[in-house]
């Protein structure tokens, strides 16, 4: 994700606490109010390891606060014990539920009437013995649930969907759970603490959605949490006249004798729940085929073609900067969608970054294009094991903006941004997960590393964590594990200064 903060309005704020010689009052203030430690949260990540001892019954709503007799019917056969808890990420401790992975989801979408109706198919195979499960589901009525094709019992409690199996499956038996479901999809209201609304995004122009870090579950049930990668395919109806866009590439596409169209989508690598991404409306698709075979496909909404302007253009060279520097590009597709509004952000969706049209039409739309394509390696091929490791994604995105912004000519964003004094990332709560630190803090740790250890050693590491956690996640000790093993304890060590210490640490001469 990137906050669309103007470059002109970062330089002020550079050169305000520069001129002032002001400290940290020019920034947001961080406040503390997680109480799990890091400590315990490394404990907590080795334990989420192993399935069998994350069940904990007490952390999700269990069957004490369902009315047994409501209409998903009679579930007074299951114990507490029996329903798996939530992942126990320290930032968002309801999200997520264990007991299960998710192999596969197929989601079909229905946009031709007055509601959408909707169908999801989540293939899972169980880590435990299970009796039932939770998805997580924001709003949405939900019609019918069958698993393996037999009608299942559910119930609903806040975003927890409480599936009751028929029959009971074994660890490591799998099963596809079918929900139909319809409605209006709405975003979840986040307040004050995030620039935009979280998930489906319906407008008068079309729909798209905006998801990370909780709301993919307003359009699908999901086990949303970056932990449970799976592979995806989205099917979508719309009317007359639209398109229909989502993740990986199109597989089949048909027309219906009422003009509709209906489009499946595919993406075959595993994806976090957070970045899968659709759109419906007027798109121009642009597709392009590099040499390596890589397709290049970018839709941008009719009315948002001219605030684009050529930007998008500069991609192939981007992609091809970024693999000799990080290593392959990790899926199959990329491109950018477009968006007819004033969005005040970005996002990394996996295979179709969103933009709006206010960061297209700025001077930093080739930096944030920048960011976004760099989050395809870190961030999406790579996610966070929970979400404290955010910097993870942007802090790595944030210093791929800087490279790129260097090697066109651009400002040296590292020389503005070391005379801003930023607090450690630590103790991150949901409204500071987007914080400037993260991004600009996170940037410099791997600036400073960089300066350290020199160019090679410093490439080694970031294709070593590619191509060791890709395609899966990963935590902010495995990132200082693996510094320890390629460039030793004192670079580690150093590492860890840069995120985690009170003061922020020098940045090393450029050598
Ligand atoms: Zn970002």
């Amino acid at each position: 994700m990137h906050r669309f903060i103007p470059l002109l309005l970062l330089a002020l704020i550079a050169s305000a606490c520069v001129s002032t010689g002001d400290d940290a009052t020019e920034l947001p203030e961080v406040e503390a109010t997680t109480t799990t430690s890091r400590a315990q949260r490394t404990t907590a990540a080795d334990e989420r390891a192993d399935p069998t001892t994350t069940a904990a019954p007490d952390a999700e709503p269990g069957l004490a606060g369902l009315d047994v007799g409501d209409p998903g019917g009679d579930m007074s056969g299951l114990t507490a014990a029996r329903l798996p808890g939530s992942i126990g990420d320290p930032t968002f401790p309801g999200i997520g539920n264990v007991g299960y992975d998710v192999t596969r989801y197929d989601v079909s979408l229905d946009f031709t009437g007055p509601e959408m109706q909707a169908q999801t198919v989540v293939t899972l195979t169980a880590q435990i013995d299970l009796e039932a499960l939770n998805l997580d589901l924001v709003g949405m009525d939900v019609d019918e649930i069958r698993v393996d094709d037999e009608p299942a019992l559910f119930n609903r409690d806040g975003r927890e969907l409480i599936v009751r199996l028929p029959n009971p499956l074994t660890a490591g038996q799998s099963a596809e759970v079918l929900v139909a479901y319809h409605g209006t999809p709405e975003p979840i209201d986040t307040g004050e603490g995030l620039p935009f609304n979280l998930g489906f995004q319906a407008r008068t122009w079309g729909n798209f959605v905006a998801s990370e870090p909780i709301g993919a579950a307003t359009w699908f049930p999901s086990n949303d949490h970056p932990q449970d990668k799976a592979i995806f395919a989205v099917t979508m109806t719309v009317p007359a006249g639209q398109s229909a866009i989502g993740p990986g590439q199109v597989v089949e596409e048909s027309q219906g004798p009422d003009g509709s169209t209906t489009v499946r989508w595919e993406a075959r690598e595993p994806m976090s729940t957070y970045l899968a991404s659709i759109a419906t409306g007027e798109f121009d698709v642009q597709t392009e085929v590099l040499d390596s075979g890589l397709v290049l496909r970018h839709a941008v909404h009719v009315d948002a073609i001219r605030a684009t302007g050529d930007e998008l253009q500069t991609t192939r060279e981007m992609m091809e900067a970024f693999e000799e520097q990080f290593g392959p590009y990790p899926f199959a597709t990329y491109g950018v969608l477009v968006v007819p509004e004033q969005l005040g952000f970005a996002l990394e969706n996996q295979t179709l970054s969103l933009f709006g049209t206010d960061i297209m039409s700025s001077p930093s739309a080739q930096p944030i294009l920048a960011h976004e394509l760099a989050h395809q390696w870190f961030g999406n091929n790579i996610s966070p094991a929970a979400w404290d490791d955010i910097w993870l994604n942007e802090g790595f995105a944030t210093w791929a903006e800087w490279w790129w912004t260097e090697r066109i000519g651009g400002r040296d964003m590292t020389t503005v941004a070391r005379t801003v004094p930023m607090d450690p990332i630590k103790d991150l709560t949901p409204d500071t997960l987007f914080d400037f630190n993260i991004y600009w803090r996170g940037g410099l740790t791997l600036e400073a590393l960089r300066r350290e250890i020199g160019d090679d050693v410093f490439g080694d590491i970031l294709r070593q964590w590619t191509e060791r956690y890709g395609g899966g996640v990963a935590s902010t000790q495995n990132f200082l594990d693996l510094v320890t093993e390629i460039a030793g304890s004192d670079a580690s060590n150093s590492v860890s200064q840069w995120i985690f210490s009170p003061t922020m640490p020098e940045l090393p001469a450029d050598r």
